[in-house]
């Protein structure tokens, strides 16, 4: 097997997507599980949809149109507004699109009734987090002005929380959502099926029992592939961690200085030049990975490996028993940016395990 590769444990996805349906089908909430860190792998999608995941979330349109073409019959959704330049290939694909801009809304409905299609919209409203979003003003007049283009379904309206300045979702910004959703039906007589209240985020204010209001809907990516909550990083009780790991190989091991030594100007990704600590000589070793494959930071050695530091294709450890020889596999965890770097580097293999 060649390497740095990702091992993609499916029997651990499964078991993520399994219980996290149930825990939530359990309070009257449908998921749509968020595959774009893994660029929508079929494999991880068979899985889901295995495990009772019912739709499907995708953050590109090029993503969403290599599902249609593997055969993925599962409901999709384009979790990030369409291109202007993409409309009619976002129509086409037959997803539901998540959307902020009331020019992309009359685009879609004009690509729509051009490919003779009707195509679903969730509108997003700004709850505080400052990324996607029309204003909570603003949301009523937008829907009014959906509903009036008739190729368009409105099928609800959403949030997204925790991505750009990690605004937690509690009680008092979801039940803003749902009261816009109970004012927009009334307003127009219409019935929202979803209220989609945001994503992995959403779990702990959940599992804390959060006042769930008219919030019936979740896209989750994060919790299902790493099991863990965005905002804290911390483990959800009764998910996987270690699902998808990393494993990359040893290149050299050598006991060496601990300082170094010479003039320090900048090193090559640009942190503050730095001799180190003189704690010695110390075993370290070089692992064929580097910037190019993964997002380094987001590496979790096992035991008491330590990371030192990396570049463009070296990740150099601190091996402190000595332990590690050329040619040896080392795992790691990965967090959620190591996660997408890995996926879509080209360097990186992808290996499945835990087939049945
Ligand atoms: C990425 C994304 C999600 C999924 O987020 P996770 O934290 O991975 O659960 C949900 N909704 C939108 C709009 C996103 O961009």
């Amino acid at each position: 097997m060649s390497s740095p590769r990702l091992e993609i444990h499916l029997d651990r996805l499964h078991h993520n997507a399994l219980s996290l349906n149930r825990r939530l089908a359990r309070q009257g909430i449908a998921l749509t599980g968020v595959s774009k860190a893994c660029l929508g792998m079929p494999a991880i999608i068979r899985t889901w949809a295995e495990a009772g995941i019912s739709s499907i979330g995708e953050s590109r349109v090029d993503t969403l149109e290599g599902l249609r073409s593997t055969g993925i019959a599962l409901p999709l959704v384009l979790i990030r507004s369409p291109l202007v330049s993409q409309v009619e290939r976002v129509v086409a694909t037959g997803a539901i699109s998540l959307n902020s801009e009331l020019a992309v809304l009359r685009l879609l409905a004009a690509a729509a009734a051009r490919q003779g299609r009707r195509h679903g919209v969730v509108l997003m409203v700004e709850l505080g987090d400052l990324r996607e979003g029309f204003l909570a003003e603003d949301l009523q007049e937008a829907a009014g002005q959906t509903l009036a283009l008739s190729s368009l379904d409105l099928v609800g309206i959403g949030a997204n929380l925790g991505c750009q300045h990690g605004v937690a979702p509690d009680d008092r910004n979801m039940a803003e959502l749902s009261g816009l959703a109970t004012a927009i039906e009334a307003h127009h007589g219409v019935s929202l099926k979803w209220v989609s209240g945001g994503n992995s985020c959403n779990l702990a204010w959940l599992a804390a029992g959060g006042s769930r209001g008219r919030i019936n809907h979740l896209r989750i990516g994060e919790a299902l592939l790493l099991g863990r909550d965005p905002l804290s990083r911390q483990p959800i009780p009764g998910l996987l961690t270690n699902a998808i790991g990393l494993v990359a190989e040893v290149i050299e091991a050598k006991r060496k200085p601990s300082q170094a030594w010479g003039r320090c100007g900048q090193t090559s990704f640009a942190a503050q030049p730095t001799q180190g600590s003189d704690r010695g000589v110390r075993s370290r070793a070089l692992l064929a990975v580097g910037e190019q494959d993964v997002d380094c930071t987001g590496l979790t050695p096992p035991g008491d490996l330590r990371i030192m530091g990396a570049s463009s294709d070296h990740l150099v450890i601190e091996d402190p028993a000595g332990a590690l020889v050329v040619g040896q596999d080392v795992p790691f965890e990965l967090n959620y940016s190591a996660l997408l770097r890995a996926m879509t580097s080209p360097f990186v293999q992808r290996t499945c395990l835990g087939l049945n």
